[in-house]
C-alpha cells in the first residue's frame, strides 16, 4: 500500500500553525474507570470544532497553483473543514448539499466563506453535482476519508499523541469513513508497533466494520443516531481507507445508543465538556466495560458541532427522538 509514515510527516509540516497542537488531557474520572490513565485529545479545540480541519488544510495547502477551487458534498465537519481551508488559501469552496439539510448548516458553512449549492433531495444529489462541477468549472473534489492528503492530516493527531505519551498501550479512535482510524493508526504504529489501535462505531449502520467482515466495501442502512458523524458509507469504490483499517486496527467495538448517552453525561458532568456523540464512542466503550484497558489509554474527542437543544435534553435526562424510535432519558447522578 502506497501510504506511510512519510505522508504523515510531510502533512505536518503543512498543517504545522494552521490546525494543530490541541490539547492532549488526563480525564481523572475516566482514568479511574479505566484504572489507567486515560487521555483525551481535544480536537474540539480545532477552530471549525472539529478534527476534519487537519486533512482538509492539508489537502487544499498542497493542490497546484492556478487551481479553479475545491467542491464536496459534505454537510458535516469536512464540509466546514474545507470551506475553512479554502477560505485561508484564498480560493473559491463550493459545498453541495440537499435540500434536506437545515438551514442553521447551510448558515454555518456560508459564514466560512464557501458558496452553498442546494440541489435534489438526497445526499446522492449533492454527491452528483459535486462532481459535475469538477467536469464542468474545474473544482477539486475533496473526500471526507478516502483521500490520502486527508488521511495523512488526520493521521498528525496521532503523532502528537504518541509524542506526548509514548507510554500508551491503546488507541479508541471514533471510526466511520476511516480517514481518521487508518491516519492515526499509520502513525501511532510507526512509532510503537505494540500499540493496540481499537475503532469504535455505534451498532447500527457501522460501515466499516460490515465491509471488514465481509472482507469489500458493502452499503449499509443509515440509522439516525447520537453520534451522526459517524453515519454513511466507506463508498462502495473505496480505495486506500478500507485496505488500510483492515491492515491496522486490532479489533473494532460498537456502542449502543444508550451507552452514547452516559458517556456524553459523563464527559460534560465530570469533565465539564460539550462533545458529539461521535466523539465519546471511546469513553463509552470502557464505561460498558467493552474494552479493558492493560495500560494507558487515548481517545480523540473528534468534534463539538451539535444540536445544542438535543444536547440539553440529554444532559436533562429527557427522552431523546432519533427517527421513528425514542432513546429514554436517563438523569445523571453526578
Ligand atoms: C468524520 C468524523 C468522525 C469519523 O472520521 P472518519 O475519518 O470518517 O472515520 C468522527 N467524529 C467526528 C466528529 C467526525 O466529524
Amino acid at each position: 500500500m502506497n501510504f506511510g509514515l512519510p505522508d504523515i510527516l510531510a502533512a505536518r509540516e503543512v498543517v504545522c500553525g494552521l490546525a494543530d497542537a490541541t490539547p492532549f488531557v488526563p480525564s481523572p474520572y475516566m482514568s479511574a474507570q479505566a484504572g489507567h490513565d486515560f487521555l483525551m485529545k481535544l480536537e474540539i479545540c480545532q477552530p471549525i470544532g472539529a478534527f476534519k480541519l487537519r486533512g482538509a488544510m492539508n489537502a487544499v495547502m498542497t493542490l497546484p497553483d492556478g487551481v479553479a477551487g475545491v467542491t464536496c458534498c459534505s454537510t458535516g465537519n469536512h464540509g466546514r473543514g474545507v470551506a475553512y481551508a479554502a477560505a485561508r488559501r484564498g480560493i473559491r469552496a463550493v459545498i453541495c448539499m440537499s435540500e434536506l439539510v437545515p438551514q442553521a448548516k447551510v448558515e454555518g458553512i456560508r459564514a466560512l466563506g464557501a458558496e452553498v449549492k442546494i440541489v435534489g433531495r438526497s445526499q446522492d444529489d449533492a454527491l452528483a453535482e459535486s462532481l459535475r462541477l469538477v467536469e464542468t468549472e474545474g473544482l477539486v473534489e475533496i473526500s471526507p476519508f478516502d483521500d490520502p492528503k486527508v488521511i495523512a492530516g488526520q493521521g498528525t493527531i496521532g503523532l502528537e499523541m504518541i509524542e506526548a505519551r509514548p507510554d500508551l498501550h491503546t488507541v479508541l479512535v471514533p471510526l466511520s469513513g476511516g480517514g481518521l482510524a487508518g491516519g492515526v493508526s499509520v502513525a501511532v504504529k510507526a512509532v510503537n508497533p505494540d500499540i493496540r489501535v481499537i475503532g469504535i462505531s455505534m451498532d447500527r449502520g457501522a460501515a466499516m466494520q460490515a465491509s471488514i467482515a465481509a472482507g469489500h466495501p458493502v452499503e449499509v442502512e443509515e440509522v439516525p443516531s447520537l453520534a451522526d458523524s459517524l453515519g454513511g458509507g466507506i463508498g462502495l469504490q473505496n480505495r486506500l481507507s478500507f485496505p488500510l483499517c483492515r491492515e491496522k486496527l486490532d479489533e473494532i467495538v460498537l456502542v449502543t445508543e444508550e451507552e452514547i448517552r452516559d458517556a456524553m453525561q459523563v464527559l460534560f458532568y465530570e469533565d465539564r465538556m460539550v462533545a458529539e456523540g461521535a466523539s465519546v464512542v471511546g469513553l463509552a466503550a470502557v464505561l460498558a466495560d467493552k474494552v479493558r484497558p492493560e495500560g494507558p489509554v487515548g481517545t480523540i474527542i473528534t468534534g463539538r458541532n451539535l444540536d445544542m437543544g438535543q444536547f440539553h435534553r440529554i444532559m436533562s435526562g429527557s427522552d431523546i427522538s432519533l427517527g421513528d424510535r425514542i432513546l429514554k432519558g436517563r438523569v445523571y447522578d453526578a
